[in-house]
Protein backbone atom coordinates (compact mmCIF):
# COMPACT_ATOMS: atom_id res chain seq x y z
CA UNK A 1 0.00 0.00 0.00
CA UNK A 2 1.00 4.02 -0.55
CA UNK A 3 1.66 5.78 2.60
CA UNK A 4 0.01 8.69 0.45
CA UNK A 5 -3.22 6.63 0.73
CA UNK A 6 -2.49 6.27 5.03
CA UNK A 7 -1.56 10.12 4.90
CA UNK A 8 -4.72 10.81 3.47
CA UNK A 9 -6.68 8.39 6.24
CA UNK A 10 -4.58 10.71 8.83
CA UNK A 11 -6.10 14.14 7.06
CA UNK A 12 -9.52 12.87 6.85
CA UNK A 13 -9.58 11.43 10.53
CA UNK A 14 -8.49 14.93 11.47
CA UNK A 15 -10.82 16.64 9.84
CA UNK A 16 -13.44 15.75 12.31
CA UNK A 17 -13.77 15.87 15.73
CA UNK A 18 -17.09 13.51 16.23
CA UNK A 19 -15.59 10.26 17.61
CA UNK A 20 -18.62 8.71 15.15
CA UNK A 21 -17.37 10.61 12.17
CA UNK A 22 -14.25 8.86 12.92
CA UNK A 23 -15.42 5.49 13.59
CA UNK A 24 -17.26 5.57 9.85
CA UNK A 25 -13.98 6.84 8.06
CA UNK A 26 -11.76 4.01 9.84
CA UNK A 27 -14.10 1.46 9.13
CA UNK A 28 -14.25 1.55 5.73
CA UNK A 29 -10.18 2.11 5.47
CA UNK A 30 -9.97 -0.90 7.80
CA UNK A 31 -12.27 -2.58 5.41
CA UNK A 32 -10.31 -2.06 2.39
CA UNK A 33 -6.71 -2.93 4.29
CA UNK A 34 -5.19 -6.27 3.00
CA UNK A 35 -3.26 -8.56 5.43
CA UNK A 36 -0.19 -8.01 3.92
CA UNK A 37 -0.64 -4.63 5.37
CA UNK A 38 -1.42 -5.61 8.76
CA UNK A 39 1.32 -3.54 10.17
CA UNK A 40 -0.53 -0.38 9.36
CA UNK A 41 -2.16 -1.22 12.39
CA UNK A 42 0.56 -0.04 14.86
CA UNK A 43 0.99 3.35 12.49
CA UNK A 44 -2.48 4.19 12.85
CA UNK A 45 -1.53 4.81 16.23
CA UNK A 46 1.57 6.59 15.47
CA UNK A 47 3.75 3.21 16.85
CA UNK A 48 6.30 0.69 14.48
CA UNK A 49 5.51 -2.00 16.51
CA UNK A 50 2.66 -3.60 18.92
CA UNK A 51 2.21 -1.13 22.54
CA UNK A 52 4.00 -4.44 24.59
CA UNK A 53 7.47 -3.77 22.89
CA UNK A 54 9.43 -1.24 24.01
CA UNK A 55 11.06 0.00 20.61
CA UNK A 56 9.92 3.52 20.00
CA UNK A 57 10.98 5.95 17.08
CA UNK A 58 12.28 8.50 19.95
CA UNK A 59 13.21 11.21 17.46
CA UNK A 60 13.96 14.50 19.17
CA UNK A 61 12.28 18.10 17.54
CA UNK A 62 15.86 18.94 17.03
CA UNK A 63 16.76 15.78 14.77
CA UNK A 64 13.65 16.23 12.90
CA UNK A 65 14.50 19.80 12.19
CA UNK A 66 17.59 18.87 11.17
CA UNK A 67 16.04 16.27 8.78
CA UNK A 68 13.60 18.59 7.26
CA UNK A 69 15.72 21.31 6.39
CA UNK A 70 18.07 19.01 4.28
CA UNK A 71 15.34 16.93 2.57
CA UNK A 72 13.77 20.61 1.75
CA UNK A 73 16.98 22.34 1.22
CA UNK A 74 16.19 25.11 3.41
CA UNK A 75 18.16 25.68 6.83
CA UNK A 76 17.85 24.39 10.19
CA UNK A 77 17.48 28.27 11.47
CA UNK A 78 14.67 28.54 9.30
CA UNK A 79 12.72 25.48 9.83
CA UNK A 80 12.82 26.46 13.73
CA UNK A 81 11.87 29.59 13.02
CA UNK A 82 8.43 29.07 11.31
CA UNK A 83 7.96 25.92 13.78
CA UNK A 84 8.26 28.29 16.68
CA UNK A 85 5.22 30.71 14.43
CA UNK A 86 3.56 27.65 13.44
CA UNK A 87 3.77 25.57 16.43
CA UNK A 88 3.60 22.35 14.96
CA UNK A 89 6.38 20.66 13.15
CA UNK A 90 4.50 18.40 11.01
CA UNK A 91 2.97 21.89 9.39
CA UNK A 92 6.41 23.20 8.94
CA UNK A 93 7.48 19.99 6.42
CA UNK A 94 3.95 19.98 4.56
CA UNK A 95 4.72 23.74 3.82
CA UNK A 96 8.23 23.41 3.01
CA UNK A 97 7.80 20.50 0.89
CA UNK A 98 5.04 21.87 -1.05
CA UNK A 99 7.54 25.12 -1.85
CA UNK A 100 10.59 22.76 -2.73
CA UNK A 101 8.43 20.22 -5.20
CA UNK A 102 6.68 23.84 -6.98
CA UNK A 103 10.54 23.99 -8.07
CA UNK A 104 11.25 20.59 -8.69
CA UNK A 105 8.27 18.76 -9.73
CA UNK A 106 8.98 15.65 -8.97
CA UNK A 107 7.49 12.90 -6.93
CA UNK A 108 8.25 9.15 -5.93
CA UNK A 109 5.96 6.68 -4.63
CA UNK A 110 6.75 5.98 -1.14
CA UNK A 111 5.12 2.60 0.57
CA UNK A 112 4.10 1.41 3.84
CA UNK A 113 6.39 -1.35 3.52
CA UNK A 114 9.59 1.10 3.02
CA UNK A 115 8.68 3.83 5.72
CA UNK A 116 8.06 1.30 8.51
CA UNK A 117 11.75 -0.30 7.14
CA UNK A 118 13.07 3.15 7.54
CA UNK A 119 11.23 3.59 10.74
CA UNK A 120 12.00 0.71 11.97
CA UNK A 121 16.12 0.69 12.04
CA UNK A 122 15.77 4.05 14.25
CA UNK A 123 15.85 2.67 17.18
CA UNK A 124 17.98 -0.13 16.64
CA UNK A 125 20.58 2.12 15.55
CA UNK A 126 23.45 3.18 18.52
CA UNK A 127 26.81 4.33 19.39
CA UNK A 128 29.20 6.20 16.77
CA UNK A 129 27.58 8.02 13.70
CA UNK A 130 24.19 7.06 15.28
CA UNK A 131 22.75 10.69 14.42
CA UNK A 132 24.01 10.82 10.92
CA UNK A 133 22.64 7.87 9.98
CA UNK A 134 19.72 8.58 11.46
CA UNK A 135 19.51 11.71 9.45
CA UNK A 136 20.13 9.82 6.53
CA UNK A 137 16.93 7.46 6.68
CA UNK A 138 14.94 9.98 7.77
CA UNK A 139 15.44 12.16 4.79
CA UNK A 140 15.14 9.81 2.19
CA UNK A 141 11.93 9.06 3.65
CA UNK A 142 11.39 12.88 3.16
CA UNK A 143 12.73 13.74 -0.47
CA UNK A 144 10.36 11.74 -1.70
CA UNK A 145 7.31 12.26 0.41
CA UNK A 146 4.62 14.43 -1.06
CA UNK A 147 3.85 17.84 1.16
CA UNK A 148 1.15 15.75 2.98
CA UNK A 149 3.12 12.64 3.49
CA UNK A 150 5.70 14.91 5.15
CA UNK A 151 3.33 16.28 6.84
CA UNK A 152 2.50 12.78 8.79
CA UNK A 153 5.87 11.27 8.42
CA UNK A 154 7.27 14.38 10.47
CA UNK A 155 4.55 13.90 13.06
CA UNK A 156 5.02 10.40 13.45
CA UNK A 157 8.86 10.48 14.46
CA UNK A 158 8.30 13.24 16.91
CA UNK A 159 5.74 11.09 18.33
CA UNK A 160 2.70 13.44 18.19
CA UNK A 161 0.30 12.64 15.26
CA UNK A 162 -2.44 15.02 16.00
CA UNK A 163 -5.49 12.77 14.56
CA UNK A 164 -7.33 12.37 17.73
CA UNK A 165 -7.35 8.83 17.13
CA UNK A 166 -8.07 6.18 20.80
CA UNK A 167 -7.32 2.62 20.94
CA UNK A 168 -10.88 2.96 21.56
CA UNK A 169 -11.81 4.06 18.39
CA UNK A 170 -9.87 1.85 16.70
CA UNK A 171 -11.85 -0.70 18.09
CA UNK A 172 -15.01 0.20 17.64
CA UNK A 173 -13.88 1.06 13.68
CA UNK A 174 -12.66 -2.70 13.73
CA UNK A 175 -16.25 -3.99 15.34
CA UNK A 176 -18.09 -1.59 12.33
CA UNK A 177 -16.39 -3.13 9.64
CA UNK A 178 -16.30 -6.79 10.48
CA UNK A 179 -19.14 -7.30 12.73
CA UNK A 180 -22.91 -6.57 12.04
CA UNK A 181 -23.70 -6.45 15.89
CA UNK A 182 -21.19 -4.03 17.10
CA UNK A 183 -22.45 -3.81 20.46
CA UNK A 184 -21.37 -7.42 21.40
CA UNK A 185 -18.25 -7.70 18.96
CA UNK A 186 -16.68 -4.54 20.54
CA UNK A 187 -15.95 -5.73 24.36
CA UNK A 188 -14.64 -9.01 22.57
CA UNK A 189 -12.34 -7.10 20.21
CA UNK A 190 -11.27 -5.36 23.46
CA UNK A 191 -10.50 -7.92 25.35
CA UNK A 192 -8.67 -9.35 22.86
CA UNK A 193 -6.65 -6.08 22.54
CA UNK A 194 -6.00 -6.21 26.56
CA UNK A 195 -4.62 -9.57 26.64
CA UNK A 196 -2.26 -8.98 23.52
CA UNK A 197 -1.40 -5.40 23.16
CA UNK A 198 -1.40 -5.98 19.35
CA UNK A 199 -3.68 -4.56 17.38
CA UNK A 200 -2.31 -6.24 14.20
CA UNK A 201 -2.69 -9.91 15.76
CA UNK A 202 -5.81 -9.12 16.46
CA UNK A 203 -6.47 -7.17 12.81
CA UNK A 204 -5.38 -10.53 11.69
CA UNK A 205 -8.68 -12.55 12.82
CA UNK A 206 -11.00 -9.68 12.99
CA UNK A 207 -10.00 -9.00 9.26
CA UNK A 208 -11.72 -12.68 8.52
CA UNK A 209 -14.40 -11.91 10.54
CA UNK A 210 -13.79 -14.64 13.19
CA UNK A 211 -14.67 -13.08 16.19
CA UNK A 212 -14.92 -16.81 18.07
CA UNK A 213 -11.52 -17.25 17.36
CA UNK A 214 -10.43 -14.15 19.23
CA UNK A 215 -10.37 -16.66 22.23
CA UNK A 216 -7.45 -18.34 20.52
CA UNK A 217 -5.43 -15.32 21.16
CA UNK A 218 -3.97 -15.86 25.29
CA UNK A 219 -1.72 -14.10 27.44
CA UNK A 220 1.45 -14.95 26.47
CA UNK A 221 4.34 -15.19 29.45
CA UNK A 222 7.58 -12.93 28.44
CA UNK A 223 5.33 -10.49 26.58
CA UNK A 224 4.36 -7.35 29.18
CA UNK A 225 0.42 -7.13 29.38
CA UNK A 226 -1.08 -4.08 31.04
CA UNK A 227 -2.38 -3.70 34.72
CA UNK A 228 -5.96 -3.59 36.13
CA UNK A 229 -6.22 -0.42 37.26
CA UNK A 230 -8.81 0.95 40.35
CA UNK A 231 -11.34 3.47 40.81
CA UNK A 232 -11.68 5.57 43.83
CA UNK A 233 -13.94 6.17 46.58
CA UNK A 234 -13.90 8.25 49.67
CA UNK A 235 -14.70 5.44 52.41
CA UNK A 236 -15.38 2.28 53.56
CA UNK A 237 -19.16 2.07 52.76
CA UNK A 238 -19.01 3.26 49.54
CA UNK A 239 -16.29 0.96 49.25
CA UNK A 240 -18.55 -2.15 50.35
CA UNK A 241 -21.27 -0.87 48.02
CA UNK A 242 -18.85 -0.44 44.74
CA UNK A 243 -16.96 -4.57 45.64
CA UNK A 244 -20.14 -6.40 47.19
CA UNK A 245 -19.60 -8.02 50.59
CA UNK A 246 -18.06 -9.86 51.80
CA UNK A 247 -14.81 -8.51 49.77
CA UNK A 248 -11.08 -8.50 50.07
CA UNK A 249 -9.49 -5.54 51.76
CA UNK A 250 -5.65 -5.14 51.19
CA UNK A 251 -3.22 -2.76 52.08
CA UNK A 252 -2.36 -0.60 49.56
CA UNK A 253 1.09 -0.68 49.62
CA UNK A 254 2.86 2.64 48.02
CA UNK A 255 5.81 1.81 45.45
CA UNK A 256 5.49 0.85 42.32
CA UNK A 257 3.87 -1.58 40.32
CA UNK A 258 5.67 -4.80 39.12
CA UNK A 259 4.40 -7.57 36.83
CA UNK A 260 6.57 -10.43 36.95
CA UNK A 261 6.76 -13.46 34.29
CA UNK A 262 8.13 -16.53 34.72
CA UNK A 263 8.67 -19.13 31.99
CA UNK A 264 11.24 -22.01 33.10
CA UNK A 265 14.46 -20.42 33.72
CA UNK A 266 13.75 -17.11 32.17
CA UNK A 267 11.89 -14.21 34.38
CA UNK A 268 10.97 -10.68 33.33
CA UNK A 269 9.80 -7.82 35.55
CA UNK A 270 7.77 -5.09 33.64
CA UNK A 271 6.59 -1.51 35.01
CA UNK A 272 2.71 -0.35 34.87
CA UNK A 273 3.98 1.12 31.87
CA UNK A 274 5.05 -1.99 30.17
CA UNK A 275 9.24 -1.05 30.57
CA UNK A 276 11.35 -4.10 31.10
CA UNK A 277 13.23 -3.44 34.78
CA UNK A 278 14.27 -7.10 35.49
CA UNK A 279 18.09 -6.35 34.72
CA UNK A 280 17.69 -3.53 37.58
CA UNK A 281 16.58 -5.58 40.09
CA UNK A 282 18.22 -8.88 40.25
CA UNK A 283 17.56 -9.59 43.83
CA UNK A 284 13.99 -10.00 43.42
CA UNK A 285 14.52 -12.65 40.66
CA UNK A 286 16.30 -14.31 43.49
CA UNK A 287 13.77 -14.15 45.76
CA UNK A 288 11.57 -15.76 42.95
CA UNK A 289 13.82 -18.36 42.60
CA UNK A 290 13.64 -19.50 46.25
CA UNK A 291 10.15 -18.64 47.16
CA UNK A 292 7.65 -19.14 44.64
CA UNK A 293 6.75 -22.37 43.33
CA UNK A 294 5.56 -22.91 39.77
CA UNK A 295 6.75 -23.52 36.42
CA UNK A 296 5.18 -20.92 34.48
CA UNK A 297 3.35 -17.70 35.95
CA UNK A 298 2.33 -14.11 35.50
CA UNK A 299 2.16 -12.24 39.04
CA UNK A 300 1.10 -8.49 39.93
CA UNK A 301 2.68 -7.19 42.64
CA UNK A 302 3.72 -3.67 44.17
CA UNK A 303 7.43 -3.03 44.93
CA UNK A 304 8.07 -0.83 48.07
CA UNK A 305 11.12 0.14 48.83
CA UNK A 306 12.81 0.25 52.78
CA UNK A 307 15.93 1.25 54.77
CA UNK A 308 18.60 -1.72 55.07
CA UNK A 309 19.28 -0.60 58.29
CA UNK A 310 16.64 0.97 60.20
CA UNK A 311 14.03 -1.09 57.94
CA UNK A 312 12.07 2.21 57.55
CA UNK A 313 9.79 2.20 54.68
CA UNK A 314 10.70 4.80 52.18
CA UNK A 315 8.68 7.22 50.31
CA UNK A 316 8.02 6.13 46.49
CA UNK A 317 10.57 9.00 45.46
CA UNK A 318 13.58 7.20 47.00
CA UNK A 319 13.56 4.07 45.30
CA UNK A 320 12.37 5.58 41.99
CA UNK A 321 15.80 5.86 41.15
CA UNK A 322 15.94 2.16 40.73
CA UNK A 323 14.17 1.96 38.09
CA UNK A 324 16.23 3.56 35.32
CA UNK A 325 19.28 2.54 37.14
CA UNK A 326 21.82 0.91 34.88
CA UNK A 327 24.96 1.07 36.61
CA UNK A 328 25.70 0.52 40.39
CA UNK A 329 23.14 -2.11 40.58
CA UNK A 330 24.55 -4.04 43.18
CA UNK A 331 25.23 -0.99 45.43
CA UNK A 332 21.60 0.05 44.97
CA UNK A 333 20.49 -3.15 45.78
CA UNK A 334 21.85 -3.06 49.18
CA UNK A 335 21.45 0.97 50.12
CA UNK A 336 17.35 1.07 48.28
CA UNK A 337 16.11 -2.38 49.15
CA UNK A 338 12.48 -3.12 47.89
CA UNK A 339 9.96 -6.04 49.27
CA UNK A 340 7.88 -7.38 47.04
CA UNK A 341 3.93 -7.59 48.21
CA UNK A 342 2.11 -10.01 45.19
CA UNK A 343 -1.67 -9.08 45.03
CA UNK A 344 -2.85 -11.24 41.77
CA UNK A 345 -1.59 -14.15 39.64
CA UNK A 346 -2.78 -14.14 36.48
CA UNK A 347 -1.18 -17.04 34.99
CA UNK A 348 -0.29 -20.22 36.29
CA UNK A 349 1.35 -23.41 35.02
CA UNK A 350 0.41 -22.47 31.62
CA UNK A 351 -3.45 -21.51 31.86
CA UNK A 352 -4.57 -17.84 32.08
CA UNK A 353 -6.08 -17.61 35.10
CA UNK A 354 -8.02 -14.27 33.50
CA UNK A 355 -11.39 -15.51 34.09
CA UNK A 356 -11.37 -17.01 37.17
CA UNK A 357 -12.75 -15.27 40.29
CA UNK A 358 -9.92 -13.27 42.80
CA UNK A 359 -10.98 -15.42 45.61
CA UNK A 360 -9.70 -18.39 43.38
CA UNK A 361 -6.65 -16.44 42.31
CA UNK A 362 -6.27 -15.21 46.13
CA UNK A 363 -6.12 -18.65 47.45
CA UNK A 364 -3.35 -19.69 44.85
CA UNK A 365 -1.04 -16.95 45.67
CA UNK A 366 -1.20 -18.10 49.23
CA UNK A 367 -0.21 -21.88 48.07
CA UNK A 368 2.71 -20.73 45.75
CA UNK A 369 4.64 -17.88 47.85
CA UNK A 370 6.60 -18.69 50.60
CA UNK A 371 6.44 -15.69 52.96
CA UNK A 372 9.86 -13.45 53.36
CA UNK A 373 9.08 -10.20 54.90
CA UNK A 374 11.54 -7.59 53.95
CA UNK A 375 11.55 -9.78 50.45
CA UNK A 376 8.71 -11.52 48.90
CA UNK A 377 4.89 -11.49 50.50
CA UNK A 378 2.10 -11.85 49.69
CA UNK A 379 -0.09 -8.60 50.20
CA UNK A 380 -1.82 -8.22 53.72
CA UNK A 381 -5.38 -9.16 52.97
CA UNK A 382 -8.69 -9.68 55.19
CA UNK A 383 -11.72 -10.85 54.05
CA UNK A 384 -15.00 -9.07 55.59
CA UNK A 385 -18.24 -8.06 55.17
CA UNK A 386 -17.98 -5.80 58.35
CA UNK A 387 -17.10 -2.44 58.14
CA UNK A 388 -15.47 -1.62 61.60
CA UNK A 389 -12.67 -4.96 60.75
CA UNK A 390 -12.07 -3.00 57.94
CA UNK A 391 -11.64 -0.10 59.38
CA UNK A 392 -8.96 -1.37 61.95
CA UNK A 393 -7.56 -2.75 59.06
CA UNK A 394 -7.62 0.58 57.12
CA UNK A 395 -6.00 2.09 60.53
CA UNK A 396 -3.43 -0.60 60.47
CA UNK A 397 -2.19 -0.35 57.32
CA UNK A 398 -1.86 4.08 57.63
CA UNK A 399 -0.18 2.92 60.95
CA UNK A 400 2.01 0.54 58.46
CA UNK A 401 3.02 3.31 56.64
CA UNK A 402 1.21 2.71 53.49
CA UNK A 403 -1.08 4.04 51.03
CA UNK A 404 -4.92 3.18 52.06
CA UNK A 405 -6.42 0.18 51.28
CA UNK A 406 -7.88 -1.63 48.15
CA UNK A 407 -11.28 -3.03 48.41
CA UNK A 408 -11.82 -6.21 45.86
CA UNK A 409 -15.11 -7.89 44.81
CA UNK A 410 -14.64 -11.90 45.14
CA UNK A 411 -16.04 -13.26 41.79
CA UNK A 412 -14.45 -10.54 39.66
CA UNK A 413 -12.37 -11.11 36.71
CA UNK A 414 -8.95 -9.70 35.87
CA UNK A 415 -9.19 -6.86 33.56
CA UNK A 416 -5.69 -5.46 31.96
CA UNK A 417 -5.51 -2.35 30.92
CA UNK A 418 -9.08 -1.59 32.73
CA UNK A 419 -9.99 1.24 35.19
CA UNK A 420 -12.62 -1.11 37.12
CA UNK A 421 -15.11 -0.78 39.68
CA UNK A 422 -14.43 -3.92 41.22
CA UNK A 423 -11.27 -2.90 42.43
CA UNK A 424 -11.10 0.24 44.60
CA UNK A 425 -9.14 1.91 46.26
CA UNK A 426 -9.21 4.32 49.77
CA UNK A 427 -7.02 6.63 50.50
CA UNK A 428 -6.93 10.06 53.54
CA UNK A 429 -8.62 12.80 52.09
CA UNK A 430 -5.79 15.23 50.69
CA UNK A 431 -4.94 18.38 51.72
CA UNK A 432 -4.27 21.85 50.38
CA UNK A 433 -1.74 24.72 50.78
CA UNK A 434 -1.06 28.29 49.29
CA UNK A 435 2.05 28.61 48.20
CA UNK A 436 4.31 30.45 45.29
CA UNK A 437 6.59 29.26 42.53
CA UNK A 438 9.79 30.19 42.51
CA UNK A 439 11.03 28.05 39.77
CA UNK A 440 10.71 25.71 36.77
CA UNK A 441 11.86 23.36 34.48
CA UNK A 442 11.57 23.69 30.77
CA UNK A 443 9.66 20.38 29.36
CA UNK A 444 10.50 18.09 26.15
CA UNK A 445 8.36 16.07 23.98
CA UNK A 446 4.67 17.53 23.58
CA UNK A 447 5.14 19.62 26.60
CA UNK A 448 8.43 21.53 24.63
CA UNK A 449 8.67 25.50 24.34
CA UNK A 450 6.95 25.32 28.21
CA UNK A 451 7.75 25.49 31.89
CA UNK A 452 6.37 21.91 32.52
CA UNK A 453 7.34 21.33 35.97
CA UNK A 454 7.15 24.13 38.73
CA UNK A 455 9.46 24.40 42.35
CA UNK A 456 6.89 25.18 45.32
CA UNK A 457 7.78 27.47 47.96
CA UNK A 458 6.12 28.37 51.04
CA UNK A 459 7.40 30.69 53.23
CA UNK A 460 10.36 31.63 55.70
CA UNK A 461 10.84 33.12 59.09
CA UNK A 462 11.97 36.58 57.88
CA UNK A 463 9.78 38.83 55.71
CA UNK A 464 10.58 38.11 52.10
CA UNK A 465 11.90 35.00 52.69
CA UNK A 466 10.70 31.90 50.83
CA UNK A 467 11.84 28.12 51.09
CA UNK A 468 11.49 25.81 48.26
CA UNK A 469 9.29 22.65 49.13
CA UNK A 470 8.93 20.30 46.39
CA UNK A 471 8.04 20.49 42.66
CA UNK A 472 4.50 20.10 40.85
CA UNK A 473 3.81 18.94 37.30
CA UNK A 474 0.38 17.69 37.71
CA UNK A 475 -3.03 19.35 37.69
CA UNK A 476 -2.17 21.34 34.61
CA UNK A 477 -3.26 21.02 31.10
CA UNK A 478 -1.87 20.43 28.06
CA UNK A 479 -4.61 21.81 26.24
CA UNK A 480 -7.38 24.38 26.74
CA UNK A 481 -10.61 22.31 28.34
CA UNK A 482 -12.82 22.62 30.87
CA UNK A 483 -11.44 26.13 31.74
CA UNK A 484 -8.15 24.94 33.43
CA UNK A 485 -5.21 26.47 33.48
CA UNK A 486 -2.53 25.36 30.81
CA UNK A 487 1.25 24.79 30.67
CA UNK A 488 1.36 27.87 28.05
CA UNK A 489 -0.66 29.95 30.08
CA UNK A 490 1.25 29.37 33.38
CA UNK A 491 4.46 29.51 31.05
CA UNK A 492 3.30 32.93 29.68
CA UNK A 493 2.68 34.19 33.12
CA UNK A 494 5.57 33.56 34.60
CA UNK A 495 8.47 33.90 31.95
CA UNK A 496 8.22 38.48 32.36
CA UNK A 497 8.95 36.89 36.58
CA UNK A 498 12.79 34.87 35.16
CA UNK A 499 15.55 36.29 37.40
CA UNK A 500 17.78 33.98 36.38
CA UNK A 501 18.36 30.33 33.24
CA UNK A 502 20.54 27.87 33.41
CA UNK A 503 19.94 25.25 31.05
CA UNK A 504 16.22 24.31 31.15
CA UNK A 505 16.12 25.75 34.67
CA UNK A 506 15.10 28.84 35.16
CA UNK A 507 14.75 30.75 39.01
CA UNK A 508 11.34 33.20 39.31
CA UNK A 509 10.39 36.13 40.95
CA UNK A 510 8.12 34.70 43.71
CA UNK A 511 4.52 36.36 42.79
CA UNK A 512 2.48 33.86 41.23
CA UNK A 513 0.27 32.09 44.22
CA UNK A 514 -1.16 29.10 43.40
CA UNK A 515 -3.44 26.51 45.20
CA UNK A 516 -2.39 22.86 45.42
CA UNK A 517 -3.35 19.79 47.30
CA UNK A 518 -1.07 16.97 48.24
CA UNK A 519 -0.99 13.83 49.99
CA UNK A 520 1.88 14.36 52.62
CA UNK A 521 4.76 16.45 54.07
CA UNK A 522 7.97 14.59 54.95
CA UNK A 523 11.31 15.61 55.65
CA UNK A 524 14.14 15.81 52.30
CA UNK A 525 17.73 16.89 51.81
CA UNK A 526 16.41 18.21 47.97
CA UNK A 527 14.91 20.94 48.85
CA UNK A 528 16.30 24.04 51.30
CA UNK A 529 13.02 23.68 53.87
CA UNK A 530 14.49 20.77 54.98
CA UNK A 531 10.54 19.15 53.90
CA UNK A 532 8.87 17.82 50.90
CA UNK A 533 5.52 17.93 49.55
CA UNK A 534 4.16 14.21 48.55
CA UNK A 535 1.71 14.31 45.04
CA UNK A 536 1.67 17.67 44.99
CA UNK A 537 -1.08 19.11 42.11
CA UNK A 538 -2.13 22.29 41.37
CA UNK A 539 -5.58 23.42 41.71
CA UNK A 540 -6.29 26.77 41.24
CA UNK A 541 -4.29 29.92 40.37
CA UNK A 542 -4.97 32.84 43.23
CA UNK A 543 -4.88 35.59 41.55
CA UNK A 544 -6.20 37.08 44.86
CA UNK A 545 -3.72 36.07 47.06
CA UNK A 546 -0.24 38.12 47.82
CA UNK A 547 2.90 36.16 48.64
CA UNK A 548 3.06 37.36 51.88
CA UNK A 549 -0.74 35.27 52.56
CA UNK A 550 0.68 32.31 51.70
CA UNK A 551 1.40 29.03 54.49
CA UNK A 552 4.69 29.65 56.33
CA UNK A 553 6.86 26.82 57.22
CA UNK A 554 5.48 26.04 60.93
CA UNK A 555 2.27 25.48 59.14
CA UNK A 556 3.87 22.78 57.01
CA UNK A 557 5.28 21.48 59.82
CA UNK A 558 2.74 21.21 62.02
CA UNK A 559 0.82 19.03 59.60
CA UNK A 560 3.51 16.69 59.46
CA UNK A 561 3.53 16.67 63.10
CA UNK A 562 -0.52 15.69 62.81
CA UNK A 563 0.52 13.19 60.37
CA UNK A 564 -0.36 9.42 61.81
CA UNK A 565 2.03 8.02 59.17
CA UNK A 566 6.27 8.80 60.45
CA UNK A 567 7.78 6.52 57.83
CA UNK A 568 8.37 3.74 59.97
CA UNK A 569 7.68 0.40 59.33
CA UNK A 570 5.44 -1.22 62.20
P1 LIG B 1 -3.24 4.67 42.31
O1 LIG B 1 -1.83 4.58 41.79
O2 LIG B 1 -3.45 5.68 43.37
O3 LIG B 1 -4.25 4.71 41.18
O4 LIG B 1 -3.55 3.26 43.05
C1 LIG B 1 -3.52 2.04 42.39
C2 LIG B 1 -2.16 1.40 42.56
O5 LIG B 1 -1.95 0.92 43.88
C3 LIG B 1 -1.97 0.16 41.73
O6 LIG B 1 -1.67 0.47 40.39
C4 LIG B 1 -0.82 -0.54 42.43
O7 LIG B 1 0.40 -0.06 41.89
C5 LIG B 1 -0.93 -0.07 43.86
N1 LIG B 1 -1.25 -1.12 44.85
C6 LIG B 1 -0.69 -1.19 46.08
N2 LIG B 1 -1.17 -2.21 46.78
C7 LIG B 1 -2.08 -2.85 46.00
C8 LIG B 1 -2.93 -3.98 46.19
N3 LIG B 1 -2.95 -4.68 47.32
N4 LIG B 1 -3.74 -4.33 45.15
C9 LIG B 1 -3.74 -3.64 43.99
N5 LIG B 1 -2.95 -2.56 43.76
C10 LIG B 1 -2.13 -2.14 44.75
Amino acid sequence: MRYKRLAQLYEDLSSTTKRLEKIDILSKFLDYLSKEDRDVMYLLLGDIYPEYDERRIGISNQLAIKAIAKATGTDPASVTKEWKQVGDLGQVAEKLTQTKSQSTLHSHIITIEKVLTNLRKLPELEGKGTVSKKIALITELLTSASPIEAKYLTRTLIGDLRIGLKEATVRDSMAKAFFKNKKESAPKIQKAIDRTNDLASVFDIVGKGKIKELEKLHLEVGKPIKAMLAQKVNNLKEGFKAVGSPCAVEYKYDGFRLIIHKQGKNFSLFTRSLENVTKQFPEVVEYLKKYVKGESYILDSEAVGFDSKTKEYQPFQNISQRIRRKYHIEKMQKTLPVEINIFDVLYYDGKSLLNEPFEKRTKLIKKIIKNHPYKIIHAKQIITSNEKRAKEFYDKALKDNQEGVMMKNLKAEYDPGRRVGHMIKIKPEEKDLDLVITGAEYGAGKRSGWMSSFILSCKGKNKGEYLEIGKMGTGINEKQTDGKVTFEQLSKMLTPLIIKEKGKSVTIKPKVVISVTYQEIQKSPNYNSGWALRFPRFTALRPDRHPEDIADLKEVVDDFKKQKRNWRYG
